[in-house]
């Protein structure tokens, strides 16, 4: 597949715009270029357009070259910029799945492109023909979310790998709760599909949500374009030195207890009054079909925890969507919920 082909005419001949660390690139010297400050405080200096020494470290914990890596004002700027990418707005369409997280739909409003939405079973299975059947010759891009947010389940690599080499246009595959999961998710087998992009995040299992950085893993020609359509400076100073520092500590024991803790409030939450499912969740959120979730919800928050009422999604009627916290936080969850009645 010639990945140029899919892209927007105007995007394919864009010339990007270029700063004035583009045209100079070394280290040492008198700045006077950027019409920045010259009163040192930390951050009087635009950052790193390119985000090299980032890139540079997240390839190394990925296994990614970093010319197929992207990094994003969170993962919304990524979302965004494939439909800025490959879609003709009020022309070219989406194919998503639902329930799934919101913002694929609210991007390709944003954008004037259709979103087709294809239901997933009732037990949150994925039908590979029927989203296939959905794309017509105007579908540019497929939006998977696995393990998928708010059902928490992921789908198997054979379906997921099937879609991707059958679906003519790009598969966005939204991998941001994959660190919780038993699978390794697609990034080691990026060089066999060229219409893939990975998006992962460092907002979930790395614990960075509000210094906001989302990744997208794709072939170079689809991460090059990204960087040339993007804000010059989309990631400011503080974040690209901040994700650096943080990114040298691992996460293997903060995973592994979210993890453990996901059992714990599956296992202690599943005899309560009130409760009537819970759903089996490769993500870092449990999804508890209840007996009356407005009313949970709202007990809920004058005992102080909020969580979030997923009982208007389709397939979700019924639920409520718990985050696993601390295992003090779990706990007084846990209590809560033995004294509700039905
Ligand atoms: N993808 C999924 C599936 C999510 O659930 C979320 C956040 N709830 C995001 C992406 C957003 O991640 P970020 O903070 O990187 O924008």
């Amino acid at each position: 597949m010639d990945i140029r082909t899919l892209l927007r005419d105007n995007i394919r001949s864009l010339a990007p715009y270029s700063t004035a660390r583009d045209e100079y690139e070394g280290e040492l010297g008198i700045y006077l270029d950027a019409n920045e400050s010259p009163y040192e405080n930390g951050y009087n200096r635009y950052p790193d357009p390119h985000q090299k020494a980032l890139k540079r470290r997240i390839a190394e914990i990925k296994g990614i070259a970093p010319e197929k890596i992207f990094v994003g004002n969170g993962s919304d700027e990524p979302i965004d910029l494939v439909f800025r990418l490959f879609c003709e707005p009020g022309r070219h369409n989406a194919v998503s799945i639902v329930p799934t997280y919101g913002m694929y739909k609210v991007a390709a409003a944003i954008n004037d492109v259709e979103m087709r939405e294809v239901p997933l079973g009732a037990d949150f299975s994925l039908d590979a023909d029927r989203l296939l059947a959905a794309a017509d010759s105007n579908t540019r891009l497929l939006f998977l979310c696995s393990p998928n947010n708010p059902t928490g389940n992921c789908f198997p690599t054979a379906t997921i790998e099937r879609i991707i080499r059958t679906f003519h246009g790009i598969v966005v595959l939204d991998e941001a709760y994959i660190d919780f999961a038993e699978t390794d998710g697609f990034l080691g087998r990026l060089d066999e599909f060229p219409n893939l992009v990975v998006l992962q995040t460092l907002s979930k299992a790395w614990g960075m949500a509000g210094l906001r950085l989302g990744l997208a893993f794709a072939c170079e020609e689809i991460a090059r374009t990204m960087g040339r359509v993007k804000y010059p400076y989309n990631i400011n100073v503080v974040t690209q030195r901040i994700v650096l520092e943080e990114l040298r500590h691992g996460i293997v024991g903060q995973v592994d207890e979210i993890r453990r803790e996901r059992r714990r409030m599956a296992l202690a939450l599943a005899p309560a009054p009130t409760v009537r499912r819970i759903y089996p969740s490769d993500a870092n959120f449990l999804l508890v079909e209840v007996s009356d979730p407005q009313t949970i919800y709202e007990r809920l928050i004058e005992a102080g925890v909020i969580v979030r009422d997923r009982s208007r999604v389709p397939l979700c009627e019924g639920c409520l969507r718990i985050t696993v916290g601390t295992p003090e936080e779990n706990d007084r969850l846990i209590e809560i919920f033995k004294n509700l009645q039905a």
